[in-house]
């Protein structure tokens, strides 16, 4: 888990941005926890503390640097924990989880009880899963009185908080000053429709790249990639089976994002209709642009393979595009099997202004919200065929929106990943390649892998799928991320079953 003492020291010293939000330090004197990218200066090396996350470092009894903002650091990858339940429940819960249901109803989620839950997060993280939910809220509404115009009732709410008592009690006992003060500190930006957050990232970051996939793929109207920006329509709340409790019903508006010129955040414009369902909407926007990955580890291991070397050297900073929705990026999926990525788009194009719900935003290109699997599962095939697509095609689409709606599988990250590939593999229509696809962008598995795929065969100048797989074996756990990079080679992304 965390490094010793010394290699944490020097990780500090040096501001070695590969370590933020792997590590915080606590520093005794001042009772301050920092990223390690902290500007102040370099605390003495026997006054330094070291902690996983953020949460182990409240919980010891500091406060957040104001200088640094422990808030904006990344997050961490699924993959860095050897337990797939701990990670995924920190995860869920940063994404709101504990706000809307308790801790029982997570724990269902994985399977187990929630005393097994609380013992397996306690022991991975340092923390129990209330701590960490604790944490959350104050570093988000500590985030939002800094960076926002929000009236406190509304952050306290948009932090996950019940009430604003609740707020300003946690808030004056963990930080030892009340949310006002925060406020008079900066000087935020005023605009009325909208808030801006910032989302930190570890360098280098391929920015021009990721855009330029995600805009191949925008669905129109849903989505738009405009000046290096990112525009999408939101409505968080549809009966998806998004896992968290949606009992603050349904939020419906838009963001944008760009990269920050000088720091290494993006910065998220997000419309003040979402501001209750912040938590779950900055999960997915870190899931779509992959915000969480260490790019020096990856590359460290991709680049020692010799076919990879040189791609890996010229395409640094490579994300894995996530998805915001996985439900409509399981259908792209669908939709591209053996036909172009224009092809594809253009028909998910249709699809949505057919099934999207409508929605207004002041990009005048974004005017339906994504397809929702529980509307599309209502389809017969003859609704989508005239659409361009295939009748088995059609018919495979109706039986995912039904296994997704009804809840039979769920396409996020977190999930049991083998198990779901082998549930998708048992819908009609959808092979192996769909399914490894799905499970890299939905479910952000690293380690997917498409093996058949025609394009990698192609980049590697190999026929055979199963020397491709033990090509492949040595670049285990970041299969996903060399099958980008190869796309990338080709100079022509994602190809077909
Ligand atoms: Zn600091």
């Amino acid at each position: 888990m965390l490094l010793d003492h010394n290699s944490c020291y020097e990780a500090l010293v040096t501001r070695d941005p590969r370590f933020d939000g792997v590590l915080y330090v606590g520093v005794t004197t001042t009772g301050v926890y920092c990223r390690p990218v902290c500007p102040a200066r370099t605390p003495h090396r026997d006054h330094c503390r070291f902690f996983a996350n953020a949460a182990a470092a409240e919980n010891a009894g500091f406060r957040p640097c104001l200088r640094c903002r422990p808030e904006l650091a990344p997050g961490a990858a699924l993959i860095d924990s050897a337990n797939r339940i701990a990670s995924s429940a920190a995860q869920r819960i940063e994404a709101g989880a504990l706000n809307e249901a308790g801790i029982d109803e997570l724990a269902a989620e994985f399977g187990v009880s929630s005393r097994q839950l609380r013992r397996v997060v306690k022991r991975e993280l340092g923390v129990t899963p209330t701590e960490l939910a604790q944490t959350q809220r104050l570093l988000l509404a500590k985030r939002l009185l800094t960076d926002s115009v929000l009236p406190a009732i509304e952050i306290a709410f948009a932090s996950g908080f019940s009430s604003v008592r609740q707020f300003n009690a946690l808030f004056r006992e963990r930080y030892g000053l009340s949310p006002t003060a925060l406020r008079r500190s900066r000087n935020p930006q005023t605009s009325e429709e909208s808030l801006t957050i910032q989302l930190g990232f570890r360098p280098p970051m391929a920015w021009a790249m990721l855009l330029k996939f995600l805009a191949d793929r925008a669905i129109p109207g849903v989505e738009s990639v405009e000046a290096g920006r990112y525009w999408r329509a939101v409505k968080i709340g549809q009966s998806k089976g998004q896992s968290a409790g949606q009992s603050a019903g349904q939020s419906a508006g838009w963001i944008n994002v760009e990269r920050a010129e000088s720091e290494n955040t993006l910065r998220v414009e997000v419309s003040l209709s979402l501001a209750r369902v912040l938590p779950s909407l900055l999960a997915m926007i870190k899931n779509l642009f992959d915000l969480d990955a260490h790019p020096q580890l990856i590359e460290a291991r991709l680049g020692r393979h010799e076919r990879l070397r040189e791609m890996v050297k010229r395409q640094s900073g490579l994300r894995l595009p996530g998805a915001f929705d996985g439900f409509e990026m399981a259908m792209r999926a669908v939709l591209g099997q053996q036909i172009s990525v224009a092809a594809a788009r253009t028909i998910a194009g249709r699809i949505t202004q057919a099934f999207g719900e409508p929605i207004e935003t002041p990009n005048p290109k974004l005017n339906r919200v994504s397809v929702d699997a529980a509307r599309l599962a209502q389809a017969g095939a003859a609704d989508l065929t005239r659409f361009g697509l295939t009748g088995k095609r059609a018919e495979c689409l109706i039986a995912l929106a039904r296994a997704v709606a009804e809840g039979e599988v769920r396409l996020e990250p977190g999930v049991d990943v083998a198990a779901t590939i082998e549930r998708l593999k048992q819908l009609p229509g959808i092979g192996d390649w769909t399914a490894q696809y799905i499970a890299m962008r939905a479910m952000r598995w690293p380690d997917a892998f498409p093996h058949s795929d025609l394009g990698l065969r192609k980049a590697l100048g190999e026929t055979s799928p199963k020397r491709i797989l033990e090509i492949a074996e040595s670049w285990r756990p970041w299969r996903a991320y060399a099958l980008i990079h190869l796309w990338n080679s080709l100079g022509q992304m994602q190809s077909n079953e």
